[in-house]
């Protein structure tokens, strides 16, 4: 091989690793965030104590990561352009766990014409999952170039866990933080650490619509009723006498809707 060549292999192979590499946005986690808590926390948590795991991720409302100007869920410019959402992984991640990061995908793609693929040179938005960072968590809607999911190892990589972060990241908050939640569930503020309270403050009306679906117990993106209780007590009472809160595990029909009517698929409607 000739000089020349080499030298142009090289400048193109360097060119190439550039495009591979995307710049990600840096993450601000909280002033007084824990992180060794939040690690302790992910890891000792069990499926059957009525809380979400994302939830002990010590950000805002528990699993959202905010930007310094944070967009609204009904601005246009937080969806994702042709109700596609390129995807990243971090180096390290194992088969098996990319196996069921992916799982995560597949169930929101069979019902819903919104698309999850790997990232491509060129692509501006995109999400990078990552394994080493506190916590499971999501930026809420695009937020504009490399946007993480953090999947802490263990109890962030389960395939309902993924579903939760990735409808966060393609634009829908959290249930019951609705503007209406008031009618359907109550929050009994006597469980809750005061510094706890925030985490069950309610979206704006003008930031926040549920596509006229009404409310829906049965959401993904709704916590269960010890949700950051600080005494094993519940926190969030359904009025609806049996209502079932806090499952972590599918999409309901109502998030499908929802991402359906949001992403103009009108095939899934
Ligand atoms: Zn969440």
């Amino acid at each position: 091989m000739s000089m020349t060549c080499r030298v142009y292999l090289l400048a193109v192979l360097s060119f190439r690793l550039a495009l591979a590499t995307p710049m990600l946005l840096k993450i601000s986690y909280p002033a007084d965030y824990d992180a060794a808590a939040v690690v302790t926390a992910i890891s000792d948590w069990m499926a059957d104590m009525g809380t979400s795991v994302w939830s002990l991720s010590g950000l805002r409302q528990g699993d959202i990561m905010d930007v310094p100007t944070r967009n609204a869920i009904t601005a246009p410019s937080a969806k994702w352009k042709n109700a596609t959402m390129p995807y990243l992984f971090q180096n390290g991640f194992r088969p098996e766990e990319k196996v069921v990061i992916m799982r995560g995908m597949k169930m929101i793609m069979s019902k819903s014409c919104f698309r999850f693929r790997p990232f491509r040179y060129g692509d501006s938005d995109f999400v990078n999952f990552v394994h080493d960072e506190y916590g499971c968590w999501s930026y809420l809607g695009r937020v504009g170039g490399g946007q993480m999911i953090s999947l802490q190892r263990g109890n962030c990589i389960q395939t309902g866990v993924v579903a939760h972060e990735l409808l966060h990241a393609a634009g829908f908050d959290h249930q019951h933080n609705a503007p209406d939640r008031d009618y359907y569930i109550f929050i009994n503020y006597t469980n809750l650490d005061t510094e706890d309270f925030e985490h069950f403050d309610k979206a704006s009306a003008s930031e926040y619509t549920d596509f006229r679906l009404g409310y829906d117990y049965k959401s993904i993106m709704h916590y269960g009723r010890t949700a950051f209780s600080k005494n094993g007590l519940d926190t969030i009472i359904p009025y609806e006498k049996y209502a079932r809160i806090g499952q972590n595990k599918i999409p309901s029909a109502k998030d499908y809707k929802k991402l359906n009517i949001l992403y103009g698929c009108n095939e899934f409607l």
